[in-house]
Order: structure tokens, then C-alpha cells, then sequence
């Protein structure tokens, strides 16, 4: 006989957040069988739905197939007790960022509106304080060279060393995530090797081919894949653009490759976070439940882009502004790229994470 304890707090908590009706689940199973990315064995989400009602939390969130789900909102449409499932599944993966992240209360931290002022000005104040002791602090006159002002060395030295503690901080997180994955769906025997697994995640994350099986939703396959590639491009542009500090005299010139795949990018993930934000407004039931946590992923980047965009413009010495606009831009970046395991940008770090586990133990 096995005991079953229910955590109450977190069916409430559930519930609250997924705005859906747990207790209404009828467990047909209808959810499983219209989930065309659930496999045979031991599909999802019905079993969740009862782990949900149940309050099973830990169950829940070291569950690999709440990864395996992209959120396409069939099994929402056709539930005859319109419990929402995949609602749920979204609201747990959000709550599985909150449990494994490390450390811990920056997410929970980052997830609170009332926290956005606080959010903001902590980049501030640090690329504040490095202009600050770095330059003269006087804004130049003449042709607009943004390194006359920005002390890029610094800057980029500062930058890279918070994203190295950010990349500590995954590296626990993920190890601690694995740990529950194994607890919670244990390996079969498998012939498998964990590289292999992640080179074959990392291939299907590519292409998107799963994004393609939903149909009541595929407006979602384009416009995620421009956002995964123009946000992927963006990661390298910054990352080289650090680096050609060493090799290059700022500014880099329109035509240098850095810039044009910059420019592709920014084209790309304005395409696709524009379809998205509208379909959110449009059919707010298939886009699913809409946080806080999610609108604060879409401006940041939006916002990011856009002024991206501008700095650019700016330096053809047409606004007296450009100086500005330009720190605008770099709190973005700092706020996009450091906070990025804690907001739903993680979602990348754990969908491939759980489906590198799912290649492992050959779940189908
Ligand atoms: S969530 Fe809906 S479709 Fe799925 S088992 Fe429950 S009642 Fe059926
Ligand atoms: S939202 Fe789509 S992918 Fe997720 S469980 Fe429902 S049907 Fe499957």
C-alpha cells in the first residue's frame, strides 16, 4: 500500500496560477489521446492531472514529460471538464524554474511585478558605477563614437564575469534537476550515451519538428523559430562583439558580419515576437494562460531589439540622444542575457536538460 501526501499549499498554489479547476478532472484521458507529442507509454498529461490533483509536488516537478510539452493548447481545447490541462503543464514548468534554480530567490525574485523597479536598477547602478570611475563622465561632442564614452573593456570584463557565476549557477541547477529526473522516471537498461542523447535533443530543438505536429496552433512553429534563431544569433553577436574589443577599433563598421547577422537577428526576432504578442491578444484561449513571468520575457526582448536598433540609427548623428539611448540598450542586454536562467529564458536550459533524459532512457 503506498501513502499518498497531499501537499495542499501547492494544489491551491496550482490551481491559482493555471486558473484551472483541478478537482474537475474526470481522468478520460481525452488530453492523452489528442497530445500528439505524447508517447505510448505512460503518455501525458493525464497522469499529471491526477499527480496535480493529488498534490504530488515533487513528483511534478522533476517530471521529464512537463518538458516534453510545447504548450500548443489541443489538450485544452478538447477537455470535456475544460480543467485546462495544458495550462497546468505550463504553470509547473514555471514552478519547476522556481524549485531547481540556484540561486533560488533570484527567480522568485524576478517573478514579482512589484520587484521590476528593484529588476531594473541593479544594472543600472552597475554600469552606472563603471562609467562612472572609468571616464570623465562627460558626454563627448562631435561625430558620435559610442566608445568615446562607454568604456567597453571594463564593461565587457564586468559583463563576463557575471555571466561566468550565471553559468555556475546553471551547472547546479541542472545537476540538482537530473537528480529528481532519475528519481522520478528511474533508466531502464539503456544502450544510450548522455552525449549522444544531447547531441539528439539538441538536433530536434533545431529543427523544430515537434512545434510542427500541433495543428491548432502552428502559427507557434514560425514565429518560435524566429524568435530561437534570432535570439541564438544575438547570444553570439554580443559574445563576438566582446571579443572584438581585442581585434577591432570601435565602431564596428555596417558592413562588418558581426553587424549584418546582428541586423538578421534583430529582423528575425522582431517577426516572431510580434506574431506572438498578437496572437496572445487575439486568441487569448489558444495562447494559453498569459503571466507576468512570460509579458516580461517578450517586452525585455522586444525593448532589447528595438533599441539595438536605434543605437544603431543613432549613430548616423541624427539625435542628440544617442548616448542614452545606447545605455538603455546595455541594461537590456545585461538584464536579458544575466537574469536569463531565472526568467522564462530558461525554459531553454530545462526543455533540453529533460529531453537530453527523455533520449537517455529511451522514452518514446
Ligand atoms: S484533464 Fe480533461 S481531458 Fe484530461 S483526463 Fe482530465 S478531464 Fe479528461
Ligand atoms: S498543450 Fe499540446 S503539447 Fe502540451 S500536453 Fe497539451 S496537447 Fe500536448
Amino acid at each position: 500500500m503506498k501513502l499518498i501526501e497531499p501537499d495542499i499549499n501547492f494544489i491551491e498554489k496550482l490551481s491559482k496560477d493555471s486558473g484551472a479547476p483541478l478537482k474537475q478532472c474526470m481522468q478520460c484521458g481525452t488530453c492523452s489521446v489528442i497530445c500528439k507529442l505524447s508517447p505510448e507509454e505512460n503518455p501525458f498529461p493525464r497522469k499529471e492531472m491526477i499527480w496535480a490533483g493529488w498534490g504530488l509536488k515533487n513528483k511534478l516537478l522533476g517530471d521529464p514529460d512537463i518538458w516534453l510539452c510545447h504548450q500548443c493548447g489541443d489538450c485544452t481545447t478538447y477537455c470535456p471538464r475544460g480543467v485546462k490541462p495544458g495550462d497546468v503543464l505550463s504553470s509547473l514548468r514555471f514552478m519547476s524554474y522556481l524549485h531547481y534554480s540556484k540561486p533560488k530567490f533570484l527567480t522568485s525574485f524576478l517573478s514579482k511585478f512589484q520587484n521590476l523597479p528593484f529588476v531594473i536598477f541593479i544594472p543600472i547602478i552597475i554600469i552606472f558605477t563603471i562609467i562612472y570611475f572609468s571616464t570623465d563622465f562627460q558626454i563627448p561632442s562631435g561625430e558620435i563614437n559610442y566608445s568615446k564614452f562607454f568604456p567597453h573593456k571594463q564593461l565587457n570584463i564586468s559583463f563576463s564575469i557575471l555571466v561566468l557565476l550565471t553559468l555556475v549557477g546553471i551547472t547546479i541547477s541542472i545537476k540538482s534537476f537530473w537528480k529528481d529526473l532519475k528519481k522520478n522516471m528511474p533508466p531502464k537498461e539503456t544502450k544510450n550515451k548522455i552525449f549522444k542523447s544531447f547531441v539528439s535533443a539538441f538536433m530536434e530543438i533545431l529543427s523544430h519538428k515537434k512545434f510542427k505536429k500541433c495543428d491548432n496552433n502552428n502559427y507557434r512553429y514560425s514565429a518560435h523559430l524566429m524568435v530561437f534563431y534570432g535570439f541564438i544569433t544575438l547570444l553570439f553577436v554580443t559574445f563576438f562583439a566582446i571579443l572584438s574589443v581585442l581585434f577591432f577599433e570601435y565602431p564596428l563598421s555596417f558592413f562588418n558580419p558581426i553587424k549584418i547577422a546582428g541586423n538578421l537577428a534583430a529582423i528575425s526576432l522582431l517577426t516572431g515576437l510580434s506574431i506572438m504578442i498578437l496572437k496572445r491578444f487575439i486568441n487569448k484561449e489558444l495562447a494559453g494562460n498569459s503571466t507576468y513571468f512570460d509579458w516580461i520575457f517578450l517586452i525585455s526582448i522586444y525593448l532589447l531589439v528595438i533599441t539595438g536598433v536605434l543605437v544603431e540609427i543613432a549613430r548616423l548623428d541624427i539625435w542628440k540622444f544617442a548616448y542614452h539611448i545606447y545605455f538603455v540598450h546595455l541594461v537590456l542586454v545585461w538584464m536579458v542575457i544575466i537574469y536569463l536562467p531565472y526568467t522564462k529564458f530558461g525554459h531553454m536550459i530545462y526543455r533540453i536538460t529533460a529531453l537530453t533524459y527523455c533520449k537517455f532512457i529511451e522514452r518514446g
